[in-house]
C-alpha cells in the first residue's frame, strides 16, 4: 500500500480540508474519502476556510454531516488531508493548521491535481496528469479497499463532471472510472444538474447586466485575443456563488479570443479573477505571475484596487505567459 493510503489507514482521527471558496472537486474528494472512512470507524471532520457557509449546489454532497465550520478544525490535528489545494495560502484562514499540525507531531497529506503545488505537507500524493483531485480519491479509496458505493461515488462524481468540464477533459482510463460510478448508482443527471445547469431567474438578469459590458481585445495575449467581463458587487446582489462563477463558462466561448477573464468583486475594490485559455497560453503562468496559480488552461488570481489596474497587471502578465 502506499504511504498515503498506509497513513489514512492508520487514522482514527483524520480532518479533511478543501480549499477556500470550495469547488465540487475540493469538497467532493474530501467527502468521499471522508465518507469511507467514518465508515470504518474514525472520527472524520471536513472544512475549509471560508465562505462561512457551504455552497448550496454542495450541500446534498454531505449525507453523514461530516462538514463542520472551521472553529470546529482542531487547533493541532493529529491527521490533516488537504484536498484540491495547491499552496497553503489557497486554506486561507486555515492556512495555519498545516504548520501546527506538523509541528504537534501530526501528519500533513496533500492530495492535489495542480502542477503548481508547492509540497507544503508532511507526505504528499500530487499527480498533474490526474483531470480531477477526484481521480486520485477514487484511487486512494481503491488501494484502502473501500467499496464504491452511491453516496462515495456520487461525492468523487461530482468533481469528476465539473474538472473535466462534462468529462470532455477526461482520459480513456477516467471514463472507466466514471462507469464504475454509474455502476454503484451514481444518477448522471440528478447528480450534475444542480452543479453545472440550476440558477434563479435573477442569474438571466445579472448576465444581461454583465455580458452586456464585456470587452474583446484582439491584441491582447500575445495578439490571441482577451476577452474579458466584471461582475461588480450590486449585478450579484441576491444571487450565490455558483451564479458568479458560471460567467466565465459564457464568456470563455467567444471564438475571437484565445483568453477568457472574469473579475468578480468579493467586497469593496477586491476581485476575484477567473482565468481560461483554449490551448495556446499557459494561464496558469500568468495567474502565479500575479500571485494566483492553478492549471495551464484553467486558473485564477486574487487582486486589489480599480479593475482597470487589475486589468492592466493581467495584460502584462499574459503577454508574459508561455505560449503552449
Ligand atoms: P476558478 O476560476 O475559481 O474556477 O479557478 C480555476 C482554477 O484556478 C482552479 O483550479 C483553482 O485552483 C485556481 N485558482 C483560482 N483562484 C486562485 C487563487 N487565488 N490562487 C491560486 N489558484 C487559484
Ligand atoms: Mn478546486
Ligand atoms: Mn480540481
Amino acid at each position: 500500500m502506499t504511504t498515503a493510503a498506509r497513513l489514512l489507514a492508520e487514522a482514527s482521527d483524520v480532518t479533511l480540508l478543501a480549499h477556500v471558496n470550495p469547488d465540487a472537486d475540493a469538497l467532493g474528494s474530501a467527502l468521499a474519502v471522508g465518507l469511507a472512512l467514518h465508515r470504518r470507524g474514525a472520527v472524520v471532520r471536513v472544512s475549509f476556510g471560508e465562505p462561512a457557509v457551504v455552497p448550496e449546489s454542495l450541500r446534498d454532497l454531505d449525507v453523514a454531516g461530516l462538514l463542520v465550520p472551521p472553529s470546529e478544525v482542531p487547533a493541532a490535528p493529529p491527521l490533516l488531508v488537504v484536498m484540491d489545494t495547491g499552496s497553503v495560502e489557497r486554506l486561507g484562514p486555515l492556512g495555519g493548521r498545516v504548520a501546527a499540525a506538523a509541528d504537534g507531531g501530526g501528519q500533513v497529506l496533500v492530495v492535489d491535481h495542480h502542477a503548481s503545488n508547492t509540497r507544503f505537507g508532511t507526505h504528499h500524493y500530487v499527480d498533474d496528469r490526474a483531470e480531477a483531485t477526484a481521480v486520485l480519491a477514487a484511487r486512494l479509496l481503491d488501494a484502502l479497499g473501500v467499496p464504491l458505493d452511491e453516496p462515495i461515488a456520487r461525492c468523487l462524481y461530482a468533481g469528476l463532471v465539473t474538472d473535466t468540464r462534462s468529462f470532455r477533459h477526461a482520459s480513456a482510463q477516467t471514463h472507466v472510472l466514471a462507469a464504475r460510478l454509474l455502476s454503484a448508482g451514481v444518477d448522471p443527471e440528478a447528480t450534475t444538474r444542480p452543479l453545472l445547469d440550476s440558477h434563479p431567474f435573477g442569474w438571466l438578469a445579472m448576465l444581461s447586466t454583465v455580458l452586456g459590458g464585456a470587452r474583446l481585445e484582439r491584441d491582447a495575449a500575445r495578439g490571441l485575443g482577451l476577452v474579458h467581463a466584471t461582475v461588480r458587487l450590486a449585478d450579484a446582489e441576491g444571487l450565490r456563488s455558483e451564479e458568479v462563477d458560471s460567467v466565465v463558462d459564457l464568456v470563455r466561448t467567444t471564438v475571437e479570443a484565445e483568453v477568457a477573464a472574469v473579475l468578480k468583486e468579493t467586497a469593496s475594490g477586491a476581485w476575484s479573477v477567473s482565468l481560461r485559455a483554449v490551448g495556446k497560453i499557459d494561464v496558469g503562468a500568468a495567474a502565479q505571475a500575479l500571485g494566483g496559480g492553478g492549471h495551464r488552461l484553467a486558473a485564477g488570481f486574487t487582486a486589489e484596487g480599480p479593475a482597470e489596474r487589475v486589468l492592466a497587471a493581467l495584460r502584462d502578465a499574459l503577454d508574459g505567459a508561455p505560449e503552449l
